[in-house]
């Protein structure tokens, strides 16, 4: 049996040690518990625990565990957002990390009119990959003054994803190029204060370069088993 609420206290732990690496203050670096194919029962563990932030992909088998759960939880969307689902999303999240388009944006802000702005990441892609989702950095400057115009986000930071690499110095080579990319977004004006960046491999490299949200999921619940 895994204990989920010892593996969080780890990771905490593992938060903490890797903080006073750097000299960073452990406050500075928000855990999200990516809680995907998990149940709402081991959510509602770690949530007894003192975890009030949880990341879900899936819109779907996430509102499925929202309307069970605690309403203080604070839910972060870091899926792939479908157009047609921006009204749930935005409705039901206080974050979502994985804005890709102007066009999905100005929908999550159409559909949180009359509740407290919606918290956005803007996902970035630091390579040439088709494939992938994210907005290249040249053309992340055209969209930061578009999407801060909206009335009912509030564009905080960038979210990254990176390729799967395992030495530390290239881990932290490319959350460093992201860091470049919020400061040089924020002397153009934009005010971000979130780089949400860093997973179960590679949370350390992502705090060494100013991580200020961690996504983990494996390092808490265990393997996934889809
Ligand atoms: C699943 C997922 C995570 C968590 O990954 P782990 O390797 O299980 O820690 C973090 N971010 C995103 C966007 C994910 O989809």
């Amino acid at each position: 049996m895994i204990d989920i609420v010892a593996n969080l206290h780890h990771i905490q732990h593992r938060i903490e040690t890797t903080c006073q690496q750097c000299e960073r203050n452990k406050e500075s670096v928000t855990l999200i518990a990516v809680s995907k194919s998990h149940s709402a029962d081991q959510i509602a563990k770690l949530y007894a625990a003192g975890q009030h932030h949880f990341g879900e992909n899936y819109l779907n088998e996430a509102l499925s565990k929202i309307t069970l759960l605690p309403t203080d939880i604070l839910w972060h969307f870091i899926g792939t957002i479908q157009s047609k689902k921006t009204l749930e999303i935005a409705q039901n999240f206080s974050w979502v990390h994985t804005v890709c388009r102007l066009k999905e944006a100005q929908l999550l802000s159409q559909h949180r009119q009359g509740m407290p702005p919606l918290n956005i990441c803007l996902q970035v892609k630091m390579e040439d990959d088709p494939k992938r989702n994210g907005i290249y950095a040249s053309e992340l400057m055209n969209l930061l003054k578009p999407i801060q115009d909206l009335p009912h986000l509030r564009l905080r930071g960038l979210m990254v994803l990176p390729p799967l690499v395992e030495a530390l110095t290239e881990q932290r080579a490319y959350f460093q190029a992201l860091h470049s990319l919020l400061v040089h977004c924020n002397q153009q004006g934009a005010n971000l204060d979130t780089l949400s960046m860093g997973m179960t491999h590679d949370i350390d490299a992502a705090i060494l370069e100013g991580a200020t949200m961690v996504r983990i999921g494996t390092g808490i619940f265990g393997p996934r088993e889809i």
